[in-house]
Protein backbone atom coordinates (compact mmCIF):
# COMPACT_ATOMS: atom_id res chain seq x y z
CA UNK A 1 0.00 0.00 0.00
CA UNK A 2 1.10 3.35 -0.68
CA UNK A 3 -0.58 6.91 0.29
CA UNK A 4 0.28 10.52 -0.82
CA UNK A 5 -0.20 12.67 1.88
CA UNK A 6 -0.99 16.62 1.70
CA UNK A 7 -0.85 18.57 4.55
CA UNK A 8 -2.14 22.19 4.08
CA UNK A 9 -1.09 25.27 5.33
CA UNK A 10 -2.40 25.48 8.85
CA UNK A 11 -1.43 22.00 9.42
CA UNK A 12 1.90 23.46 8.99
CA UNK A 13 1.69 27.08 10.45
CA UNK A 14 3.71 26.58 13.27
CA UNK A 15 6.44 23.94 15.09
CA UNK A 16 3.43 22.42 16.97
CA UNK A 17 0.92 21.91 13.97
CA UNK A 18 4.48 20.47 12.47
CA UNK A 19 5.05 18.20 15.33
CA UNK A 20 1.42 16.65 14.91
CA UNK A 21 2.00 16.14 11.00
CA UNK A 22 4.95 14.23 11.78
CA UNK A 23 3.09 12.12 14.32
CA UNK A 24 0.40 10.92 11.69
CA UNK A 25 2.98 10.45 9.17
CA UNK A 26 4.89 7.93 11.71
CA UNK A 27 1.63 6.58 12.65
CA UNK A 28 1.60 4.95 9.18
CA UNK A 29 4.07 3.24 7.32
CA UNK A 30 2.27 3.52 4.26
CA UNK A 31 1.94 7.27 4.03
CA UNK A 32 5.35 7.82 1.66
CA UNK A 33 5.13 10.33 -0.08
CA UNK A 34 4.43 14.17 1.56
CA UNK A 35 2.96 17.47 0.12
CA UNK A 36 3.02 20.11 2.00
CA UNK A 37 1.77 23.85 1.86
CA UNK A 38 3.59 26.94 2.75
CA UNK A 39 3.02 28.00 6.13
CA UNK A 40 -0.74 29.56 6.91
CA UNK A 41 -2.40 31.21 9.57
CA UNK A 42 -1.44 30.18 13.20
CA UNK A 43 -4.36 32.44 14.43
CA UNK A 44 -7.13 34.05 12.84
CA UNK A 45 -5.85 37.61 11.90
CA UNK A 46 -2.63 36.17 11.02
CA UNK A 47 -0.79 36.46 7.44
CA UNK A 48 -0.46 33.37 5.50
CA UNK A 49 3.35 33.30 4.21
CA UNK A 50 2.25 33.15 0.57
CA UNK A 51 0.21 36.17 1.03
CA UNK A 52 3.47 37.81 2.78
CA UNK A 53 5.16 36.52 -0.30
CA UNK A 54 2.91 38.04 -2.58
CA UNK A 55 3.29 41.77 -0.86
CA UNK A 56 7.27 41.19 -0.55
CA UNK A 57 7.54 40.76 -3.97
CA UNK A 58 5.67 43.65 -4.91
CA UNK A 59 7.73 45.38 -2.97
CA UNK A 60 10.69 44.71 -4.73
CA UNK A 61 9.15 44.72 -8.34
CA UNK A 62 8.05 48.51 -7.67
CA UNK A 63 11.29 49.18 -6.74
CA UNK A 64 11.18 49.92 -2.77
CA UNK A 65 12.89 48.56 0.28
CA UNK A 66 11.87 45.09 0.78
CA UNK A 67 14.34 43.34 2.84
CA UNK A 68 12.37 43.93 6.25
CA UNK A 69 9.42 41.87 5.07
CA UNK A 70 11.95 39.01 3.50
CA UNK A 71 13.13 39.01 7.20
CA UNK A 72 10.03 38.85 8.78
CA UNK A 73 9.12 35.84 6.46
CA UNK A 74 12.90 33.83 7.14
CA UNK A 75 11.39 34.35 11.00
CA UNK A 76 8.19 32.60 10.34
CA UNK A 77 10.62 29.50 8.89
CA UNK A 78 13.26 29.91 11.69
CA UNK A 79 10.38 29.86 14.11
CA UNK A 80 9.75 26.43 12.80
CA UNK A 81 13.09 25.07 13.01
CA UNK A 82 13.77 26.22 16.65
CA UNK A 83 10.68 24.32 17.68
CA UNK A 84 11.23 21.52 16.06
CA UNK A 85 15.15 21.86 17.07
CA UNK A 86 16.66 20.88 13.45
CA UNK A 87 20.00 21.95 12.68
CA UNK A 88 18.56 23.47 8.96
CA UNK A 89 19.70 26.50 7.71
CA UNK A 90 17.94 28.45 5.52
CA UNK A 91 20.24 31.00 4.90
CA UNK A 92 21.99 30.64 1.73
CA UNK A 93 18.16 30.33 0.19
CA UNK A 94 17.17 33.63 1.42
CA UNK A 95 20.55 34.97 0.05
CA UNK A 96 19.09 33.12 -3.72
CA UNK A 97 15.64 34.24 -2.91
CA UNK A 98 16.71 38.13 -2.50
CA UNK A 99 19.48 38.37 -5.19
CA UNK A 100 16.22 36.77 -7.18
CA UNK A 101 13.63 39.25 -6.06
CA UNK A 102 16.58 42.30 -6.69
CA UNK A 103 16.47 40.39 -10.39
CA UNK A 104 12.77 40.55 -11.09
CA UNK A 105 12.23 36.84 -11.06
CA UNK A 106 7.98 37.09 -11.21
CA UNK A 107 5.75 36.70 -8.78
CA UNK A 108 5.21 33.19 -9.67
CA UNK A 109 8.56 32.46 -8.48
CA UNK A 110 8.24 34.41 -5.11
CA UNK A 111 5.02 32.50 -4.25
CA UNK A 112 6.17 29.31 -4.68
CA UNK A 113 9.20 29.84 -2.18
CA UNK A 114 6.62 29.16 0.42
CA UNK A 115 6.07 25.65 -0.52
CA UNK A 116 9.61 25.60 -0.97
CA UNK A 117 10.97 26.06 2.19
CA UNK A 118 8.45 24.62 3.94
CA UNK A 119 9.22 21.44 2.52
CA UNK A 120 12.96 21.45 2.94
CA UNK A 121 11.95 22.01 6.44
CA UNK A 122 9.49 18.97 6.34
CA UNK A 123 12.11 16.41 4.55
CA UNK A 124 14.52 17.41 7.18
CA UNK A 125 11.79 16.53 10.10
CA UNK A 126 10.86 13.58 8.24
CA UNK A 127 14.38 12.47 7.00
CA UNK A 128 12.98 12.23 3.59
CA UNK A 129 14.33 12.85 0.17
CA UNK A 130 13.22 16.74 -0.48
CA UNK A 131 12.09 16.69 -4.21
CA UNK A 132 11.80 19.98 -5.70
CA UNK A 133 8.71 20.17 -7.68
CA UNK A 134 10.26 21.70 -10.23
CA UNK A 135 12.17 19.13 -11.36
CA UNK A 136 8.93 17.18 -11.76
CA UNK A 137 5.72 18.84 -12.60
CA UNK A 138 5.73 20.77 -15.70
CA UNK A 139 3.94 23.60 -17.78
CA UNK A 140 3.33 24.21 -21.36
CA UNK A 141 4.40 27.26 -22.73
CA UNK A 142 1.18 28.66 -22.80
CA UNK A 143 0.78 27.93 -19.14
CA UNK A 144 -1.14 24.98 -18.88
CA UNK A 145 -0.30 22.09 -16.76
CA UNK A 146 1.28 19.33 -18.90
CA UNK A 147 -0.38 16.52 -16.89
CA UNK A 148 1.67 13.67 -19.56
CA UNK A 149 5.21 14.80 -19.31
CA UNK A 150 4.61 15.36 -15.85
CA UNK A 151 3.32 12.16 -14.71
CA UNK A 152 6.37 10.18 -17.15
CA UNK A 153 8.88 12.49 -15.36
CA UNK A 154 7.63 12.05 -11.70
CA UNK A 155 6.63 8.59 -11.86
CA UNK A 156 9.85 8.00 -12.63
CA UNK A 157 11.47 10.01 -10.05
CA UNK A 158 9.18 8.29 -7.77
CA UNK A 159 10.18 4.77 -8.32
CA UNK A 160 13.56 5.78 -7.38
CA UNK A 161 12.52 6.42 -3.96
CA UNK A 162 10.64 5.32 -1.20
CA UNK A 163 10.08 7.92 0.93
CA UNK A 164 10.14 11.75 -0.05
CA UNK A 165 8.77 15.19 0.41
CA UNK A 166 7.27 17.56 -2.77
CA UNK A 167 6.23 20.81 -2.24
CA UNK A 168 2.97 21.96 -3.50
CA UNK A 169 1.57 24.51 -5.55
CA UNK A 170 4.24 25.29 -8.41
CA UNK A 171 6.37 23.78 -11.12
CA UNK A 172 7.98 24.80 -13.58
CA UNK A 173 8.38 25.37 -17.67
CA UNK A 174 10.47 23.89 -19.72
CA UNK A 175 13.24 26.29 -19.18
CA UNK A 176 13.21 25.99 -15.65
CA UNK A 177 10.96 29.48 -15.10
CA UNK A 178 8.75 28.57 -12.18
CA UNK A 179 4.86 28.70 -11.97
CA UNK A 180 2.44 28.05 -10.10
CA UNK A 181 -0.65 26.56 -10.06
CA UNK A 182 -3.86 29.02 -8.98
CA UNK A 183 -4.11 29.81 -5.03
CA UNK A 184 -4.87 26.78 -2.93
CA UNK A 185 -2.79 24.46 -5.41
CA UNK A 186 -1.52 22.08 -3.22
CA UNK A 187 -4.53 20.08 -3.23
CA UNK A 188 -3.59 19.70 -7.23
CA UNK A 189 0.20 18.74 -6.67
CA UNK A 190 -1.06 16.05 -3.57
CA UNK A 191 -3.44 14.27 -6.96
CA UNK A 192 -0.54 14.73 -9.16
CA UNK A 193 1.34 12.41 -7.11
CA UNK A 194 -0.72 9.97 -6.10
CA UNK A 195 -1.56 9.33 -9.62
CA UNK A 196 2.38 8.93 -10.37
CA UNK A 197 2.79 7.08 -7.48
CA UNK A 198 -0.05 4.67 -8.24
CA UNK A 199 -1.11 5.14 -4.73
CA UNK A 200 -4.11 3.48 -2.88
CA UNK A 201 -5.17 6.93 -1.59
CA UNK A 202 -4.82 10.56 -1.85
CA UNK A 203 -5.05 11.98 1.82
CA UNK A 204 -5.37 15.42 2.04
CA UNK A 205 -5.10 17.21 5.75
CA UNK A 206 -6.58 19.80 6.61
CA UNK A 207 -8.35 21.88 9.63
CA UNK A 208 -11.61 20.51 9.60
CA UNK A 209 -12.69 17.14 9.59
CA UNK A 210 -14.26 16.59 5.76
CA UNK A 211 -17.21 18.17 4.57
CA UNK A 212 -19.84 18.93 6.15
CA UNK A 213 -23.51 18.52 4.91
CA UNK A 214 -24.34 22.18 4.88
CA UNK A 215 -22.01 25.69 5.78
CA UNK A 216 -21.48 25.74 9.50
CA UNK A 217 -21.63 29.84 9.52
CA UNK A 218 -25.70 29.01 8.55
CA UNK A 219 -26.19 25.36 10.40
CA UNK A 220 -24.33 25.10 14.10
CA UNK A 221 -22.42 21.99 14.19
CA UNK A 222 -23.64 20.41 10.88
CA UNK A 223 -23.03 16.65 10.39
CA UNK A 224 -20.59 15.63 8.60
CA UNK A 225 -20.13 13.48 5.46
CA UNK A 226 -18.91 10.12 5.08
CA UNK A 227 -19.09 9.39 1.63
CA UNK A 228 -19.47 11.74 -1.01
CA UNK A 229 -18.86 10.69 -5.29
CA UNK A 230 -16.59 12.93 -7.63
CA UNK A 231 -19.89 14.28 -9.17
CA UNK A 232 -21.65 15.47 -6.00
CA UNK A 233 -18.62 17.21 -5.06
CA UNK A 234 -18.06 19.02 -8.01
CA UNK A 235 -22.26 19.96 -7.41
CA UNK A 236 -21.19 21.44 -4.06
CA UNK A 237 -17.95 22.98 -4.79
CA UNK A 238 -19.50 24.68 -7.32
CA UNK A 239 -22.33 26.58 -5.48
CA UNK A 240 -19.68 27.34 -2.88
CA UNK A 241 -18.61 24.95 -0.91
CA UNK A 242 -14.35 24.66 -0.37
CA UNK A 243 -12.31 22.33 1.47
CA UNK A 244 -10.90 21.14 -1.83
CA UNK A 245 -9.08 22.80 -4.89
CA UNK A 246 -11.35 21.76 -7.68
CA UNK A 247 -8.83 21.27 -10.12
CA UNK A 248 -7.84 18.41 -7.60
CA UNK A 249 -10.16 15.72 -8.40
CA UNK A 250 -9.02 15.32 -12.03
CA UNK A 251 -5.75 13.30 -11.82
CA UNK A 252 -6.75 10.60 -9.45
CA UNK A 253 -10.11 10.40 -10.68
CA UNK A 254 -8.97 9.31 -13.90
CA UNK A 255 -7.10 6.51 -12.07
CA UNK A 256 -9.89 5.35 -9.18
CA UNK A 257 -7.94 6.95 -6.91
CA UNK A 258 -10.24 8.36 -3.59
CA UNK A 259 -9.38 11.23 -2.04
CA UNK A 260 -9.45 11.09 1.99
CA UNK A 261 -10.36 14.22 3.69
CA UNK A 262 -8.69 14.69 7.05
CA UNK A 263 -8.30 16.23 10.30
CA UNK A 264 -4.53 17.60 11.55
CA UNK A 265 -6.39 18.73 14.44
CA UNK A 266 -8.29 15.51 14.97
CA UNK A 267 -6.42 12.57 13.17
CA UNK A 268 -8.62 10.09 15.27
CA UNK A 269 -11.85 11.53 12.58
CA UNK A 270 -12.50 9.20 9.89
CA UNK A 271 -12.82 12.21 7.79
CA UNK A 272 -14.52 12.73 4.53
CA UNK A 273 -13.93 9.78 1.96
CA UNK A 274 -14.36 11.30 -2.07
CA UNK A 275 -14.71 8.55 -4.56
CA UNK A 276 -15.84 7.82 -8.18
CA UNK A 277 -18.79 5.10 -7.23
CA UNK A 278 -19.91 4.31 -4.36
CA UNK A 279 -22.87 1.88 -3.66
CA UNK A 280 -22.84 3.44 0.31
CA UNK A 281 -26.42 5.52 0.51
CA UNK A 282 -25.41 8.77 2.37
CA UNK A 283 -26.38 8.82 5.94
CA UNK A 284 -29.72 10.89 4.57
CA UNK A 285 -31.09 10.88 1.42
CA UNK A 286 -29.31 14.05 0.38
CA UNK A 287 -25.65 14.44 0.64
CA UNK A 288 -25.11 18.24 1.02
CA UNK A 289 -26.50 21.45 0.78
CA UNK A 290 -24.79 24.43 -0.90
CA UNK A 291 -25.66 27.69 -2.22
CA UNK A 292 -24.94 31.25 -3.30
CA UNK A 293 -26.28 34.35 -3.06
CA UNK A 294 -26.06 37.58 -6.01
CA UNK A 295 -27.23 36.44 -8.87
CA UNK A 296 -29.95 37.86 -10.87
CA UNK A 297 -32.68 36.44 -13.53
CA UNK A 298 -33.38 38.15 -16.39
CA UNK A 299 -37.05 36.95 -17.89
CA UNK A 300 -37.68 36.99 -21.57
CA UNK A 301 -41.91 36.31 -22.52
CA UNK A 302 -42.51 36.28 -26.35
CA UNK A 303 -46.04 35.04 -27.23
CA UNK A 304 -45.48 31.53 -28.75
CA UNK A 305 -41.82 30.96 -28.01
CA UNK A 306 -42.07 27.29 -27.60
CA UNK A 307 -42.49 26.92 -31.83
CA UNK A 308 -39.71 29.48 -32.72
CA UNK A 309 -36.98 27.77 -33.90
CA UNK A 310 -33.51 29.76 -32.80
CA UNK A 311 -34.97 31.60 -30.05
CA UNK A 312 -33.09 30.63 -27.03
CA UNK A 313 -29.98 30.31 -29.37
CA UNK A 314 -30.70 34.39 -30.14
CA UNK A 315 -31.39 35.22 -26.23
CA UNK A 316 -28.13 33.87 -25.38
CA UNK A 317 -26.16 34.99 -27.73
CA UNK A 318 -26.97 38.57 -26.66
CA UNK A 319 -25.12 37.55 -23.14
CA UNK A 320 -22.07 35.52 -25.33
CA UNK A 321 -21.66 39.06 -27.08
CA UNK A 322 -21.49 40.69 -23.93
CA UNK A 323 -18.83 38.17 -22.28
CA UNK A 324 -21.32 36.81 -19.38
CA UNK A 325 -21.71 33.34 -18.83
CA UNK A 326 -24.95 32.48 -17.75
CA UNK A 327 -25.91 29.75 -14.86
CA UNK A 328 -29.19 28.20 -15.27
CA UNK A 329 -32.14 28.47 -17.90
CA UNK A 330 -35.14 27.20 -16.74
CA UNK A 331 -37.78 27.86 -19.34
CA UNK A 332 -41.60 27.61 -19.67
CA UNK A 333 -43.67 27.83 -22.56
CA UNK A 334 -43.73 31.16 -23.30
CA UNK A 335 -40.79 32.47 -20.76
CA UNK A 336 -37.02 31.90 -20.63
CA UNK A 337 -35.17 33.20 -17.60
CA UNK A 338 -31.23 33.38 -17.41
CA UNK A 339 -29.52 33.39 -14.14
CA UNK A 340 -26.35 35.21 -14.23
CA UNK A 341 -24.16 36.47 -11.35
CA UNK A 342 -25.21 40.04 -10.29
CA UNK A 343 -21.81 41.69 -9.80
CA UNK A 344 -20.69 40.33 -13.54
CA UNK A 345 -24.12 41.52 -15.14
CA UNK A 346 -24.80 45.09 -13.48
CA UNK A 347 -22.71 46.98 -15.60
CA UNK A 348 -23.26 45.50 -18.68
CA UNK A 349 -27.28 45.26 -18.22
CA UNK A 350 -28.72 47.75 -20.41
CA UNK A 351 -26.52 46.66 -22.68
CA UNK A 352 -27.54 42.98 -22.55
CA UNK A 353 -31.46 43.90 -22.66
CA UNK A 354 -31.45 46.13 -25.76
CA UNK A 355 -29.19 43.12 -27.63
CA UNK A 356 -31.76 40.78 -26.43
CA UNK A 357 -34.69 42.82 -28.15
CA UNK A 358 -32.87 43.75 -31.18
CA UNK A 359 -31.33 39.39 -31.98
CA UNK A 360 -35.16 37.97 -30.33
CA UNK A 361 -37.97 40.48 -30.18
CA UNK A 362 -39.25 39.87 -27.11
CA UNK A 363 -42.87 40.45 -25.81
CA UNK A 364 -41.34 41.98 -22.70
CA UNK A 365 -37.77 41.55 -21.19
CA UNK A 366 -37.58 41.80 -17.26
CA UNK A 367 -35.25 41.72 -14.40
CA UNK A 368 -34.96 40.22 -10.99
CA UNK A 369 -32.16 41.28 -8.62
CA UNK A 370 -30.85 40.46 -5.94
CA UNK A 371 -31.51 36.59 -5.49
CA UNK A 372 -29.84 33.29 -4.22
CA UNK A 373 -29.62 29.86 -5.37
CA UNK A 374 -29.91 26.83 -2.91
CA UNK A 375 -28.51 23.61 -4.40
CA UNK A 376 -29.71 20.33 -2.80
CA UNK A 377 -27.18 17.13 -3.79
CA UNK A 378 -27.42 13.80 -3.10
CA UNK A 379 -26.52 10.66 -5.05
CA UNK A 380 -29.61 8.65 -3.10
CA UNK A 381 -32.03 11.25 -4.98
CA UNK A 382 -32.35 9.28 -7.49
CA UNK A 383 -33.89 6.17 -6.09
CA UNK A 384 -35.81 7.98 -3.19
CA UNK A 385 -39.42 8.50 -4.13
CA UNK A 386 -40.78 12.38 -2.72
CA UNK A 387 -37.47 14.34 -2.29
CA UNK A 388 -38.40 17.25 -3.93
CA UNK A 389 -42.30 17.31 -2.23
CA UNK A 390 -40.18 17.03 0.94
CA UNK A 391 -37.81 20.14 0.14
CA UNK A 392 -40.84 22.21 -0.76
CA UNK A 393 -42.92 21.86 1.13
CA UNK A 394 -40.45 22.79 4.01
CA UNK A 395 -39.55 25.72 2.54
CA UNK A 396 -43.27 26.34 2.48
CA UNK A 397 -43.45 25.91 5.94
CA UNK A 398 -40.79 28.26 6.41
CA UNK A 399 -42.16 31.02 4.87
CA UNK A 400 -39.81 30.98 1.47
CA UNK A 401 -40.94 31.75 -1.54
CA UNK A 402 -39.65 29.88 -4.35
CA UNK A 403 -38.59 31.51 -7.73
CA UNK A 404 -37.22 29.06 -9.90
CA UNK A 405 -36.77 25.16 -9.33
CA UNK A 406 -34.16 23.29 -11.60
CA UNK A 407 -33.83 19.50 -11.49
CA UNK A 408 -30.28 18.92 -13.28
CA UNK A 409 -30.92 15.69 -15.31
CA UNK A 410 -28.93 13.25 -13.68
CA UNK A 411 -31.02 13.40 -10.81
CA UNK A 412 -28.22 14.81 -8.74
CA UNK A 413 -29.36 17.96 -8.06
CA UNK A 414 -32.24 20.34 -7.11
CA UNK A 415 -31.36 23.52 -7.78
CA UNK A 416 -33.66 26.57 -5.93
CA UNK A 417 -33.94 30.33 -6.72
CA UNK A 418 -34.92 32.15 -3.51
CA UNK A 419 -34.71 35.90 -3.06
CA UNK A 420 -31.47 36.81 -1.20
CA UNK A 421 -33.00 37.17 2.42
CA UNK A 422 -34.12 33.88 2.51
CA UNK A 423 -31.35 32.17 1.38
CA UNK A 424 -30.49 31.29 5.50
CA UNK A 425 -33.73 30.17 6.12
CA UNK A 426 -33.94 27.94 3.17
CA UNK A 427 -30.89 26.23 4.20
CA UNK A 428 -32.23 25.54 7.90
CA UNK A 429 -35.68 24.52 6.50
CA UNK A 430 -33.88 21.68 4.40
CA UNK A 431 -30.95 21.09 6.28
CA UNK A 432 -34.03 20.35 9.25
CA UNK A 433 -36.69 18.43 7.12
CA UNK A 434 -33.47 15.76 6.37
CA UNK A 435 -30.86 15.89 8.66
CA UNK A 436 -31.87 16.88 12.26
CA UNK A 437 -35.07 15.48 11.62
CA UNK A 438 -33.46 12.31 11.26
CA UNK A 439 -30.82 12.46 14.20
N1 LIG B 1 0.19 28.34 -0.40
C1 LIG B 1 -0.68 28.42 -1.53
C2 LIG B 1 -1.86 29.33 -1.22
O1 LIG B 1 -1.91 29.92 -0.15
C3 LIG B 1 -1.11 27.11 -2.06
C4 LIG B 1 -1.76 26.19 -1.06
O2 LIG B 1 -1.70 26.42 0.14
O3 LIG B 1 -2.37 25.21 -1.50
O4 LIG B 1 -2.70 29.51 -2.04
Amino acid sequence: MKKVVKFGGSSLASAEQFKKVGDIIHADAERRYVIPSAPGKRFADDTKVTDMLYACYHLAETGKDFRKMLAEIAARYQEIIDGLSLSTSLKEEFKIIEKNFKEKAGENYAASRGEYLNGIIMAAYLGYEFIDAAEVIRFKENGDFDAELTNEILKKRLAEVDRAVIPGFYGSYEDGRIKTFSRGGSDITGSIAARAAKADVYENWTDVSGFLVADPRIIQNPEGIETITYRELRELSYMGASVLHEDAIFPVRREGIPINIRNTNQPEDEGTWIVESTCQKSRYVITGIAGKKGFCSVNIEKAMMNSEIGFGRKVLQAFEDNGISFEHVPSGIDTMTVFVHQDEFIDKEQKVVSAIHRLADPDSVDIEADLALVAVVGRGMKSTRGTAGRIFSALAHANVNVKMIDQGSSELNIIIGVANDDFETAIKAIYDIFVESQL
